[in-house]
């Protein structure tokens, strides 16, 4: 069994020791526990500002060897704390597991999990504590896995040690249909599929890292979505059968984090779009929603969205590629935000996005852009109308009413 806990478990001395007499508890129904940890609150946070202290841009790989010092911290002090539970535990690095990564600092990718050391731990009836978001790669480097890292740490080795569950603990007590704070009758999820928790990671709903849910879906690893606060079911992620898909939409998310680009005039021709997005990946600026216009002229205008993080930098890059087309103007807006639908059942379902759009007609809110995939619909708005907007596209699809008996999860744990 692997469980995972988020930084805000284990934010101080009392919940670690609460989070140890939980794993210990696991330990003593007699099954080998590996356990994972974030660093404590907001640690990873504050080491990025002290960097940005000495250095505008501090250099990648110190970074990690900085950040990786959160996790380490959290691993010791788990280790000693389930040790006065009477418990045997060891707590080791990424590097000692030998968690294996490319040399992509900041955002590197696990390549190997080596599972000898921590077997021969379990052999011993220890407890195995592992510090999260971290790895090596071929230099011995530290390399750590982006924000939010610890899910996948935890979910690859789930997927190596082929344990029976991967539990992720964190401050809230699963996925739910939209965020509770701006819809209070938004319900829990009993279970939702990969590509639905992929989507609704990466748009917002932020529980799970979506590198996490991909490596899960990959090596089909169960991942149970619990709270280290309060007892309960929590959410399960996993795969769901076709017929399962009775339920159209599961979830309503928003994002803030967004920033529209207008590049006005841009010649109709081939190669525009090419250079101009290519200009934006060799910086590794994400573009997210893209739109080309059609105009009458010999002209297009091209409307996209990046993060609003990115937006400063995006700006720069487009106005020189946009002197060199010929364009007339590059307008900008940070203050827009994205409502996405998600589901897998409306691959089959007709008319889902036109209750969506209707929701956001009823009360009067302009859509800018909308984009779509197979599972999603995503309508960028003002961000001043977004929180009403969740509310009434939850409304529409009766989210608050989602009849979690359905669909009855798989086997409730005892833990
Ligand atoms: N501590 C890292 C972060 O805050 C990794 C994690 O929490 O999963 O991003
Ligand atoms: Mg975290």
């Amino acid at each position: 069994m692997v469980q995972k806990y988020g930084g805000s478990s284990v934010a101080d001395a009392e919940r670690i020791r609460r989070v140890a007499r939980r794993v210990v508890a696991t330990h003593q129904t007699g099954r080998p526990v590996v356990v994972v940890v974030s660093a404590m609150g907001d640690t990873t946070d504050h080491l990025i500002e002290l960097a940005h202290q000495i250095s505008p841009s501090p250099p990648k790989r110190e970074m990690d060897m900085l950040l990786s010092t959160g996790e380490q911290v959290s691993i010791a002090l788990l280790a000693m704390a389930i040790q006065e539970e009477g418990a045997e535990a060891i707590s080791l690095t990424g590097a000692q597991v030998g968690i294996r990564t490319d040399s992509q600092h900041m955002r590197a990718r696990i390549q190997e999990v080596r599972t000898e050391r921590i077997l021969h731990e379990l052999s011993q009836g220890r407890i195995v504590i592992v510090a999260g978001f971290q790895g090596i790669d071929d230099l011995n480097d530290i390399t750590t896995l982006g924000r939010g890292g610890s899910d996948t740490t935890a979910v690859a080795l789930a997927a190596a040690l082929k344990a029976e569950r991967c539990e992720i603990y964190t401050d809230v007590d699963g996925v739910y249909t939209a965020d509770p704070r701006v819809v209070p009758e938004a319900r829990r999820l009993e279970w939702v599929a990969y590509g639905e928790m992929l989507e609704l990671a990466s748009l917002g709903a932020v529980v799970l890292q979506p590198r996490a849910v991909e490596y899960a879906a990959q090596h089909g690893v169960v991942l149970w979505v619990r709270s280290s606060f309060v007892e309960g079911p929590g959410t399960v992620v996993r795969e769901v059968s076709p017929m399962e898909h009775a339920r159209v939409v599961v979830g309503v998310t928003h994002d803030r984090n967004v920033a529209k680009v207008v590049v006005v005039d841009v010649p109709d021709r081939p190669g525009v779009a090419h250079q101009l997005f290519n200009a934006l990946a060799q910086e590794e600026i994400n573009v997210d929603m893209i739109v080309q216009t059609t105009k009458a002229q010999q002209a297009t205008d091209l409307l996209f969205t990046v993060t609003r993080d990115d937006l400063p930098r995006a700006k720069q890059i487009v106005e020189a590629v946009a002197r060199d087309l010929g364009a007339t103007a590059v307008q900008e807006d940070p203050s827009v935000a994205k409502v996405s639908i998600v589901g897998a059942g409306m691959m089959s379902h007709p008319g889902v996005a036109a209750r969506m759009f209707g929701a956001l007609a009823e009360g009067g809110i302009n859509i800018h852009v909308i984009s779509t995939s197979e599972i999603k619909i995503s309508c960028l708005i003002d961000e001043e109308r977004v929180e009403e907007a969740v509310r009434r596209v939850h409304q529409a699809f009766r989210l608050d009413q989602l009849d979690s008996e359905e669909a009855p999860a798989p086997q409730e744990a005892t833990s």
